[in-house]
């Protein structure tokens, strides 16, 4: 396949969630979320009607993985790459309330999503013609050392053929056996990925990095042609081809909840990207869209 024969298809691969969100008056509500679903949302928002956006990932077949294709459906994400696995769940997170302080309680080590890999034919046919293909630190942390290989050798093979491949590590230390697994799989897929999107605070904890540019650096060292560093209300760095610069970030006075603001601001910006845009124009877009998102309450606007 040729570049020009690819789809206008943004493919993100990774995992979505029950997500259990507490109410002023003690009872939870249900929603669904996921670091690459998020992006995928505000990149669906963002991008013309003849692109489809389409999530890539592995639910069961019960109810409550019916309830979250069909709210991802609803979102205007094509559901057609999630594989269905009988017997298996997604996984859930519950939310605690400590004051503004938001912490997260995870059971997801059995979940479905973790065996969306397992299939290297079914992986490859799903990522064949997708122009663009989005996956995070998060997809790889999940999945067993095998099935993370053969994700990084088909996206390998993909960007070989023409298509983009875009990485954001988002660094959960509580995913990775340890410290040096997180950086050898994030280093390896850098290398395989034409545009990183790190935050800077996660790769100081895990790479020791001492400023933003450092990051730039080293990813750029691995091999990606684009890196666009975030770093919460500082400005955005990036280096493109050779040429770096800076992005001041929009100031936002109160920021109410900052959960999702690298996943929405990495949506609009790739969606800007591959849409042609100049790379300052497609950070301002990923700025503009953080700064909507952590100004309301939940990742999903
Ligand atoms: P992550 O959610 O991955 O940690 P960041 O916190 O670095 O990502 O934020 C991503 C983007 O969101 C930033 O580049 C910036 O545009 C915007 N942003 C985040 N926090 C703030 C803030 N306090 N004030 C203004 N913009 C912010």
């Amino acid at each position: 396949m040729t570049t020009a024969e690819l789809s206008q298809t943004i493919l993100g691969i990774g995992e979505a969630m029950v997500e259990m969100s507490p109410q002023t008056d003690g009872s939870y509500q249900r929603g669904f979320a996921g670091d690459v679903l998020n992006a995928l949302w505000y990149a669906r928002k963002a991008l013309d009607e003849d692109w489809t956006v389409s999530f890539c990932s592995a639910v069961g077949q019960d109810p409550i993985s019916d309830d979250m294709l069909a709210f991802i459906s609803g979102g205007g994400i094509d559901c057609s790459a999630v594989r269905r696995i009988a017997g298996r769940s997604p996984g859930l997170y519950l939310i605690t309330l400590d004051g503004a302080e938001r912490s997260f309680t995870y059971w997801r080590s059995q979940s479905a999503a973790r065996s969306l890999a397992a299939d290297g034919d079914w992986l490859g046919a799903q990522m064949d013609a997708a122009r663009l293909i989005y996956v995070s630190g998060i997809t790889l942390a999940i999945l067993p050392e095998d099935d993370r290989a053969r994700l990084l050798t088909g996206l390998a093979a993909r960007r070989a053929a023409g298509a983009t491949v875009a990485l954001d590590p988002n660094i959960r230390p509580a995913l990775w056996p340890d410290k040096d697994t997180a950086r050898d799989v994030l280093t390896s897929a850098a290398t395989v990925s034409s545009i990183v999107l790190p935050s800077f605070d996660d790769e100081a904890a895990c790479f020791g990095d001492a400023t933003p540019e450092a990051t730039r650096a080293r990813y750029a060292g691995a091999g990606a042609e684009t890196v666009i560093v975030k770093n919460g209300p500082g400005a955005v760095l990036y280096l493109q081809d050779g040429q770096s610069g800076e992005a001041a970030s929009p100031p936002v006075a109160k920021p109410v909840d900052t959960t999702g603001a690298g996943d929405s601001f990495n949506g609009a910006c790739l969606a800007a990207l591959i849409s042609g845009e100049p790379i300052g124009r497609a950070i301002a877009a990923g700025q503009a869209c953080a700064a909507r998102v952590i100004q309301t309450r939940g990742a999903l606007i």
